[in-house]
């Protein structure tokens, strides 16, 4: 809902909706240009840092501005049409930029060797920065921006969703938000960010635009609900990458846990995965399925999204089940905040809780999972077929990485497909200003982060958290520099 002029209860410059690394970067950008700041954040402080915290921190930089345009337009590939060469521009320059900004805030850029597509254009140009070396996650780089956050005068409000956007004819005026069930209405005297996230956790919004997976759970914050897609739509935004999403990535969700966890295949290698018609789909070792290529797949020479039967069933025997933990925890929101699922060792634990079902023979394991028999033991010995064989004709799995469910009992655990994040929202331009369904900008609108994110298509890793912080700094600058409005009474009287 878009608000008519509240009475305001407080007011800054630059209101930043949403503290991940894109509204800390925003933050931190306007306050240094001289703006009186507010960071609203929806999670409890608890909670707090959105996909940036729990994610792997990798940052893509470009060591080279014309490589980078080339790589991405060819990641893009025919979504290219609809980004402007002003956009492409400036996404390289600032993406190139990040390093010597992370640096000057204390970072040490460790460069990982990750070039996800290596036979595009450009892509020479890649490195991916890890806050210095060991291993990806925990939080390294989050802390350096946190710290940035906190050295700073600028105010941050915990539990305080926005709920709405104020706008007169032609601009937004300010944000309103709910604190302990109290709507509160906030001015921005110069301008609002929105960055709060993508829709990962809408489930309406995922079945209305995400192409061929309609239930898939976020591997990252509960939080993101699509707020900043809803506030843009009721200002009149236009929307674009709706339908791209990092994903997807074979995942367990416990009932118990918010997020879905990724898998750590062990080193059993007695296994298959089946679809809900007891039929084997896939090479189980495929990099798509197992989140490599962040979700897209090359088929019959052409790259598209990868969509996955829903549910998937994991079919295992008794030494599969003694090779190791199935779940794992890794750099994800259970991590970061204090809910890590220990996954025994042997996979007992699981079994008991019901998560893992057990039975003696193939035949009784269909029918608790509620799978045709006939099916399922058709596959199965299909499989071990193949592999006393040593030649998977069906899929490609590698000889040495099969081998036949030869020791009862038999065990299925259900796996659904997972995503790290969603790209689409409002649309931005060059200056970070959200752009209406008429194609000129929002007054006092401007955007940051993987809502409303600039990648259409194929994408490389690190390159969300480079926006953030790319996007992020423009559109703080951008904020901080806008004439104050004028206020109600002021505009009355003009
Ligand atoms: C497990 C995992 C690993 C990843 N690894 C990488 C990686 O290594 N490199 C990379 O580039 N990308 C990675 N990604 C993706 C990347 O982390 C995100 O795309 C990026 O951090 C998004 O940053 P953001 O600031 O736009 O949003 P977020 O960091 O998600 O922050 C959005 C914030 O907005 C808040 N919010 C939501 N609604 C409202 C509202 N109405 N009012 C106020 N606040 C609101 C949320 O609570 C949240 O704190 C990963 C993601 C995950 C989940």
């Amino acid at each position: 809902m878009v608000e008519a002029l509240p009475d305001w209860d407080s007011e800054y410059d630059v209101i930043v909706v949403g503290y991940g690394y894109a509204g800390a970067t925003a933050a931190i950008t306007a306050h240094d240009a001289g703006a009186k700041v507010l960071l609203l954040e929806k999670a409890p402080e608890t909670d707090k840092g959105g996909n940036s915290r729990v994610s792997a921190n990798l940052v893509f930089w470009p060591n080279d501005i014309l490589m980078a345009k080339a790589y991405f337009r060819a990641l893009a590939g025919p979504y290219t049409d609809d980004i402007s060469d002003g956009m492409i521009d400036v996404w390289a320059t600032e993406m190139h930029a990040n390093r010597a900004w992370l640096e000057n805030l204390g970072m040490t850029p460790f460069d990982l060797p990750y070039i996800e597509f290596p036979e595009m254009a450009g892509s020479e140009c890649v490195r991916v920065l890890m806050n210095g070396p060991g291993p990806m996650g925990g939080e390294r780089l989050w802390r350096i921006i946190e710290a940035a956050v906190a050295a700073r005068d600028i105010a941050v409000l915990y539990q305080s969703p926005a709920v709405s956007l104020v706008k007169d004819d032609c601009q937004i005026l300010g944000v309103v938000t709910e604190q302990h069930g109290e709507r509160v209405a906030i001015r921005a005297k110069r301008a609002v960010v929105l960055t709060c996230g993508g829709f990962e956790n809408n489930p309406a919004m995922v079945r209305n635009y995400v192409d061929g997976l309609p239930r898939i759970f976020p591997n990252g914050t509960p939080y993101n609900t699509g707020d900043g897609i809803r506030m843009g739509l009721e200002v009149g935004a236009q929307l674009w990458h709706m339908n791209n999403i990092s994903g997807p990535i074979l995942s367990f969700k416990a009932p118990e846990i918010a997020v879905a966890q990724w898998l750590n295949l062990p080193k059993g290698t007695s296994y298959l995965f089946v679809a809900r018609d007891g039929s084997r789909f896939t090479m189980e070792g495929d990099p798509c399925i197992t989140g490599d290529l962040h979700g897209k797949v090359k088929r019959h020479g052409y790259w598209g999204q990868q969509v996955l039967p829903i549910p998937i069933y994991m079919i295992f025997d008794e030494d599969f089940r003694k090779s190791g933990h199935i779940g794992r925890a890794t750099a994800d929101w259970d991590v970061s905040h204090g809910n890590l699922y220990n996954w025994s060792d042997d996979n007992l634990r699981e079994v008991e809780k019901g998560w893992i079902k057990k039975a003696d023979t193939m035949e009784a394991l269909a029918a608790l999972i509620d799978i045709p028999a006939k099916a399922l033991v058709g596959s199965v010995a299909r499989f071990d077929a193949l592999a006393v064989a040593g030649e998977d004709t069906d899929w490609g799995r590698s000889a040495g990485k099969m081998a036949p469910l030869a020791v009862p009992p038999f065990y299925a655990i259900e796996l659904t497909p997972a995503f790290v994040n969603t790209q689409g929202g409002p649309r931005r331009n060059e200056h970070a200003q959200v752009i209406s369904t008429n194609g000129t900008p929002i007054g006092r609108l401007f955007s940051a982060g993987e809502l409303g994110s600039i990648y259409s298509f194929l994408y490389q890793g690190g390159a969300n958290i480079g926006e953030c912080f790319a996007f992020g700094r423009i559109a703080g600058r951008n904020a901080a520099a806008m004439a104050p409005a004028l206020s109600a009474a002021k505009q009355l009287a003009a």
